[in-house]
């Protein structure tokens, strides 16, 4: 059952639909869709099982999974950690977003790590259906926040957005925030990050007292950072409807110091990946049809010399063989990045857990894949065949975009991102403007699009059988 919660009826812009109680389709506030429209839930019962092509191979596929995650380290440590275990990898790395991305480092990391969750509020892992990874977090806590196991526990995104964004070190108040997101039907980046945003526009002077309903929003505060989400949830007072708009609107309510303190791309908040360490992260969060989003293609720390033979080997499986340090931006960059959204785009196509079905260092590689699309359906289905659907739902995306008037102007970063970083290993580190423009040149070509308008060509959407979405 998919349904919106108040934040979603009460139209919140970054609202979710949750299923589970504890899943969410997070980005871009289809909650707030579903509660313009009166429409509550979607319940689906079925009373007949699947059937397969070829019974027999899913099954070894299925087996082949279960005895690859024995031996494999990382995915063991997913299922460990969660994802809250590359907290101090990107605390390590200089890429942990502090205090609204001004710094990439932040000095309690430990205190939010997956590490910390484990020994602390850990009370078991949970699953998707029949997955033997159990990556998912339950949580609970006996303290003030009384966090029930229930509605899950966070990711490292969630972590990221209500922890270091907003310099919180309290591990239970970030459960708290997850938990209340779930509950309220919330997207916790676009909440989190619209959150860290308030606190430094507060603290710099540029939301008053009269605009916060007298919340003092202050770096680290975790009661004010509850505080600021229960109001946006219900868009209770002054503060609560100003928020519940998102950053973006918000801050075009306040002006452009509010803006310029923005994390945004295309009105959505950035999630914790950032472009200053990851450089192709800067791309694709410009470009991405959907605004800034870290699950739209692999990171550039699978595609390093000394990445493992298995991230580079199923990367090559792809056609990508010129492994580089995850901070170049240059031409092989480009072509990793737009190989691995049309990958990543197939992914969501298939509705496959990018987690297990990777390119870099999963349970299954890309020709895995194909094996078990054809299983499943009894297709003949080539891996080429198959990453050219990831293209078509690109392009697809893009020319929607495309008809609502969008062009390149609006695959742009925010200004904050091409700001030198503050502090730690990352200190003074940033991406320039020049750097993901030219970038965005290669992509376009690449890609088979207009440079100057960024959009695709009729001859490129003629190639993929897709030339009447124009019309
Ligand atoms: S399907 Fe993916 S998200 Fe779900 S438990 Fe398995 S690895 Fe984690």
């Amino acid at each position: 059952m998919a349904c919106c919660g108040p934040a979603g009826e009460k139209l919140v812009r970054v609202a979710a639909i949750i299923n589970m109680r504890n899943r969410a389709a997070g980005r871009t506030g289809l909650g707030a869709v579903m509660g313009s429209k009166n429409l509550k839930a979607i319940a689906v019962r079925g009373s007949q099982r699947p059937t397969y092509a070829d019974a027999r191979g899913v099954k070894r596929i299925a087996a082949l999974g279960a005895t690859e995650y024995k031996t494999n380290r990382g995915m063991q440590e997913l299922g460990e950690l969660g994802t809250a275990g590359v907290v101090l990898g990107q605390e390590f790395a200089g890429g942990l977003p502090t205090r609204n991305y001004q710094a990439g480092t932040f000095a309690h990391a430990e205190e939010i790590s997956g590490e910390r969750l484990a020994e602390t509020i850990l009370v078991d892992r949970d699953t998707c259906y029949a997955c033997v990874v159990r990556c998912k977090r339950e949580v609970e806590t006996d303290d003030a926040h009384q966090v029930k196991r229930e509605l899950g526990g966070p990711e490292y995104e969630t972590i990221a957005t209500f922890g270091s964004y907003c310099a919180v070190r309290d591990l239970a108040a970030v459960a708290k925030a997850n938990a209340l997101c779930n509950d309220y039907g919330l997207d916790t980046i676009g909440a989190g990050a619209t959150i860290a945003w308030a606190i430094e526009c507060y603290e710099e002077g540029i939301l008053s007292d009269a605009e916060t309903d007298g919340l003092a929003l202050r770096w680290g505060d975790a009661q004010a950072m509850l505080a600021a989400l229960e109001a946006m949830a219900f868009r209770r007072g002054r503060l609560g409807n100003l928020l519940a708009e998102g950053s973006a609107r918000a801050a075009a309510q306040i002006g452009p110091d509010a803006q310029a303190r923005l994390i945004t791309v295309k009105g959505s908040e950035a999630p914790a990946h950032m472009p200053q360490v990851k450089r192709s992260m800067g791309l694709i969060y410009a470009v991405n049809p959907f605004g800034a989003d870290h699950q739209s293609s692999e990171h550039d720390t699978s595609y390093e010399e000394g990445s493992g033979e298995r991230s580079l080997g199923w990367l090559a499986e792809l056609g990508l063989t010129r492994p580089m340090p995850a901070t170049d931006l240059g031409a092989a960059k480009v072509e990793f990045t737009l190989v691995t959204q049309y990958w990543t785009s197939l992914m969501d196509t298939l509705n496959l857990c990018q987690f297990d079905w990777g390119a870099t260092w999963q349970l299954y590689g890309p020709s895995t894949v194909a094996q078990v699309v054809n299983a499943v359906t009894g297709w003949d289905a080539t891996l080429p065949e198959l990453m050219e659907a990831g293209a078509r739902r690109v392009n697809l995306m893009k020319v929607f975009n495309a008809r609502e008037g969008f062009d390149r102007d609006d695959d742009k970063l925010p200004p904050r991102l091409h700001e030198p970083l503050q502090g730690g290993v990352s200190d003074g580190v940033r991406v320039t403007e020049e750097e993901i423009e030219q970038a965005k040149d290669l992509y376009y070509r690449l890609a088979g699009w207009d440079v100057e308008t960024g959009n695709p060509t009729v001859a490129r959407l003629e190639e993929l059988g897709i030339a009447w979405a124009m019309s």
